[in-house]
């Protein structure tokens, strides 16, 4: 503004000096820039007053949607904003609360759908518990000969009707688990358990699925030392029970599984290598999801829910420990349980 203002005053200095002469003019021409110039400063310093309550304005609200935002981000919904103003941030503030209500509703209504959907699970799975153990027991019955003799034709068929029913129990007490971790009453006795013997048993138990598979199951270094837990041993053996499970089934006849421990500080790792058919990458991220099974078990394995490793993470987590696996596609598998 000063520089034109000069620029002004120079468009005109030859006429105002011939009008009133020289010194008179230079007088003139300061006069005039000075009063420019003090011009310019007032006008500054409003535009900066205006900037600053205009921003201020505007940005006081902001602050407050992105702070709101910001805790509705971390899943707490009991938040409701306040912006009594009449224009355009006042109505962003309403339809912002408004949303908030909204996402409360859909949240309230879908908890409770899952509260019906698993109510609906653990009934069904009580109802079919009773008949399912009935069965077994007549299977088992007819095949030990408790009523007499029986032909190899027909220990054949039972035999496979009573694998079927089997895993019929088996899936009955997968969904019977999953709905009580859900529910939170999958409870918990944790005592000082001897882990060494614990896996001593473990692997017994599981060596006679192992050898129907022609599987190796190896104890590695499992066998050594002394490691002590603070955990439910029923539990546990459930969690890392699932695990070797996966780690036979997964595994062509031929192929072996190994346990190993490593102990750091006060953690143990067990870990359980399988020689066998291994997880495609894009499967491992929702392993332990509920229901999940790998694309390329469905052609190898057809039985199983899916539920074994969504039951094992969770009595892991309840341990204070972590489970995680590394594989490469028909090669192998890892997995890894830590244990405080
Ligand atoms: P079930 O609930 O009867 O155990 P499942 O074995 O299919 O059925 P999970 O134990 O939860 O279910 O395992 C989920 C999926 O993870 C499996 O279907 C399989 O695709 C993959 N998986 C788990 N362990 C292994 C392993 N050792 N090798 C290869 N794939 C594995
Ligand atoms: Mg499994």
């Amino acid at each position: 503004m000063a520089i034109s203002s000069a620029f002004l005053v120079a468009s005109y200095q030859v006429r105002i000096t011939e009008a009133i002469g020289s010194r008179d003019a230079n007088e003139l021409f300061l006069n005039v820039i000075i009063q420019f110039f003090l011009i310019f400063i007032f006008v500054l310093i409003v535009a900066t007053f205006a900037a600053f309550i205009i921003s201020r304005n505007i940005s006081r609200p902001l602050r407050v949607l992105t702070e709101a935002a910001r805790i509705i981000g971390e899943g707490n919904l009991n938040i409701s904003i306040k912006i009594s103003r009449k224009d355009e941030i006042g109505t962003l503030g309403e339809f912002f609360n408004n949303m908030v209500i909204k996402i409360k509703d859909a949240q309230e209504r879908q908890k409770e759908i899952s509260r019906l959907k698993s109510e609906f699970i653990t009934v069904a799975a009580h109802q079919l518990r009773t008949p399912l153990s009935i069965v077994k027991w007549a299977y088992r019955s007819v095949l030990d000969g408790d009523f007499g003799p029986v032909s190899d034709a027909q220990k054949d068929i039972l035999g496979k009707a009573n694998i079927a029913n089997e895993s019929m129990i088996n899936l009955v007490h997968n969904l019977l688990d999953a709905a009580r971790i859900e529910e939170g009453r999958f409870g918990y006795v944790f005592v000082r358990l001897d882990f060494i013997n614990f896996l001593k048993s473990l692997l017994e138990e599981k060596k006679i699925v192992a050898e129907k598979k022609k599987v190796r199951l190896l104890s590695g270094n499992t066998i050594h030392g002394e490691v002590w837990l603070n955990a439910d041993k029923e539990r546990l053996s459930i969690a890392i029970g699932n695990i070797v499970d996966n780690a036979i089934r997964y595994t062509v006849a031929g192929g072996s599984v190994e346990l190993n421990i490593s102990q750091e500080d006060a953690w143990v790792t067990l870990s359980i290598r399988d020689t066998g058919i291994g997880i495609a990458p894009e499967d491992k991220d929702r392993l332990f999801t509920k229901f999940y099974r790998g694309s390329n078990v469905m052609h190898m394995e057809t039985e199983g829910t899916g539920l074994g490793l969504f039951i094992s993470r969770n009595i892991i987590k309840s341990h204070g420990g972590e489970i995680w696996c590394d594989s490469e596609q028909s090669k192998g598998t890892t997995f890894f349980i830590k244990l405080p």
